[in-house]
C-alpha cells in the first residue's frame, strides 16, 4: 500500500507518523511518502513557539475536547522520557489576562492546576481585571 501525505509541517509529519504507527505491523509493504514544496526549516511549523493551548474552540464539540486531551496527555506521557529534550517538551507557567469576564475554558481540567487569578495577583497586571493561570508544577 502506498500513502502520499501532502505537506511537511507539523500536520503532515504527524499524519505520516500516525499512519505508520497504526498500520506498519498489519500492512508490511506500507510505503509512506511526504510531498511538499517546503521542508524543515522552511515551514510555518518551524517558526511556531510550540505552546499548547487551544485558543479557538468550538464550545460543545466533544470530539474537539477529546482531541485536545489526547494531545496534552500524549505530551505529558513523554515529559520525563529520554526523548523529551529532542521533542522540545517542558512545562511552562502561563497567564491568560482578560479585560472582560469569560467562562472557564473547556480544557481547564485537561491542563494541570488551572485556576482563576486572585485579586492580589491581578494587581500585578494593570489594565486587566480577570485572568487565569496554568502553573508549572
Ligand atoms: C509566529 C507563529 C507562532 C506560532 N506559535 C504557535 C504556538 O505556540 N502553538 C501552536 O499550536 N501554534 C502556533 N502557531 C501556529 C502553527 O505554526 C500552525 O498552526 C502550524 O504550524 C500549521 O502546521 P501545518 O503543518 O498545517 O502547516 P505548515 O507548517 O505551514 O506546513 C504546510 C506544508 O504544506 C506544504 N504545502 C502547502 N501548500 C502546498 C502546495 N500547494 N504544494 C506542495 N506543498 C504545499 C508546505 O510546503 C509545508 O510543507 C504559530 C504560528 C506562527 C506564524
Amino acid at each position: 500500500m502506498r500513502v502520499a501525505v501532502i505537506g511537511a509541517g507539523v500536520i503532515g509529519l504527524s499524519a505520516a507518523t500516525c499512519i505508520y504507527d497504526q498500520f506498519h505491523l498489519t500492512v508490511p509493504a506500507l510505503e509512506i511518502e511526504v510531498y511538499a514544496d517546503r521542508f524543515t526549516p522552511h515551514t510555518t511549523s518551524d517558526g511556531a513557539a510550540g505552546l499548547w493551548q487551544p485558543y479557538l474552540h468550538d464550545k460543545g464539540n466533544a470530539q474537539e475536547r477529546f482531541w485536545n486531551k489526547e494531545t496534552f496527555d500524549y505530551m505529558l506521557e513523554h515529559l520525563n522520557s529520554p526523548e523529551a529534550q529532542e521533542m522540545g517538551l517542558f512545562l511552562l507557567s502561563g497567564y491568560n489576562l482578560l479585560t472582560q469576564p469569560v467562562p472557564d475554558p473547556p480544557w481547564k481540567d485537561t491542563v494541570l492546576g488551572f485556576r482563576n487569578l486572585t485579586q492580589r495577583e491581578l494587581e500585578l497586571f494593570p489594565g486587566y481585571r480577570y485572568g487565569a493561570i496554568q502553573p508549572s508544577p
